[in-house]
């Protein structure tokens, strides 16, 4: 079947479609709309997609970057909390919906977090491309990203900090449990920032869209990425101390002593300062 092309949603467009079906939009599910057709444009691009693509979105909204994901790439599939934003997409998209060779849009109401928990789908010949909800953007991250069914690509746009967060170099402020949990499957691309003004209505925070892709090769085994987590959050629970110190809660003085030594990381050291590789190398050492 054709695709019906659907032209690109505009500030005007979603004013009047809100208004029209009476859509008080809710602040606390980030319900802040891309309107700028470059910046949709720049989102897309980064995802390099392609006819054979098969996207997840998170949190459609409106519209308007479905709108270029089923333009651009084979499948999509989207998820949105948003009983009323589900309603419209499903009267606006009937014919993708309704596709008789295969589904071109596959969408589901329901909160993303739970759907990715409950889901048993490989997404590994997945995208993610998404403008994700804020204030559940790391938890999403986490679950699809830091998994061995994580996408090959992610192109979200958050926060500008939560960003900053997620491509920051070892010993940066930003440097933290979420660079880590995330580098260990994916290495970061780039990054552009989005403006408020390019969002209905303004967000009060300024974001930026990153783009990741999933190592070729894992850095650790299946077995070993739990003692990793553990390792990460326990280290970083207090910033400012001495990591050995925090980790000898938990694990074996000796070991942890011994580990140090072999991998000449200073018993003084703070988590900060210890790169991915090194997180790595002590995950193998103590597991
Ligand atoms: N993609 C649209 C855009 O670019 O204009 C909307 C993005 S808006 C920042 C986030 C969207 O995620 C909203 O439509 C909101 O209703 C939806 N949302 C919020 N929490 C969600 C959740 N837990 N699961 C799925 N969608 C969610």
């Amino acid at each position: 079947m054709e695709s019906v092309s659907i032209p690109p949603m505009k500030l005007t467009e979603m004013r009047e479609l809100l208004a029209k079906r009476d859509i008080q939009l809710t602040k606390s599910l980030g319900q802040n709309f891309l309107h700028d057709a470059n910046q949709l444009e720049r989102i897309a691009a980064a995802a390099e997609l392609t006819a054979t693509d098969k996207v997840l979105e998170i949190g459609p909204g409106l519209g308007p970057l479905t709108e270029l994901l089923l333009k651009k790439a084979g499948q999509v599939l989207a998820v949105e909390l948003d009983g009323r934003l589900v309603d419209f997409l499903q009267e606006r998209y009937t014919a993708q919906l309704a596709d008789e060779t295969g589904p071109q849009l596959e969408l589901h109401h329901d909160d993303a977090l739970k759907f990715l928990q409950r889901e048993p789908r490989d997404w590994r010949d997945w995208k993610l491309v998404a403008n994700l909800p804020y204030s559940v953007a790391s938890p999403i991250l986490v679950e699809l990203a830091a998994g061995s069914r994580a996408p090959k690509m992610i192109v979200v746009t958050l926060q500008l900090e939560v960003a900053q967060r997620l491509m920051a170099p070892t010993d940066d402020d930003h440097y933290g449990i979420l660079t880590l949990l995330v580098q260990l499957d994916f290495q970061p691309r780039g990054w552009f920032k989005i403006p408020p003004g390019c969002f209905f209505p303004s967000p009060d925070v300024d974001s930026a869209c990153v783009c990741l892709v999933r190592r070729a090769t894992p850095l650790l085994t299946e077995e070993q990425r739990e003692p990793f987590r553990r390792i990460v959050k326990k280290a970083f629970s207090q910033r400012r101390k001495m990591m050995l110190k925090l980790l000898k809660q938990d694990w074996p003085k000796e070991k942890l002593e011994a580990a140090f030594a072999e991998l000449q990381i200073s018993p003084m050291e703070r988590a900060e300062k210890l790169s991915l590789e090194q997180f790595v190398a002590l995950t193998e050492k103590l597991c």
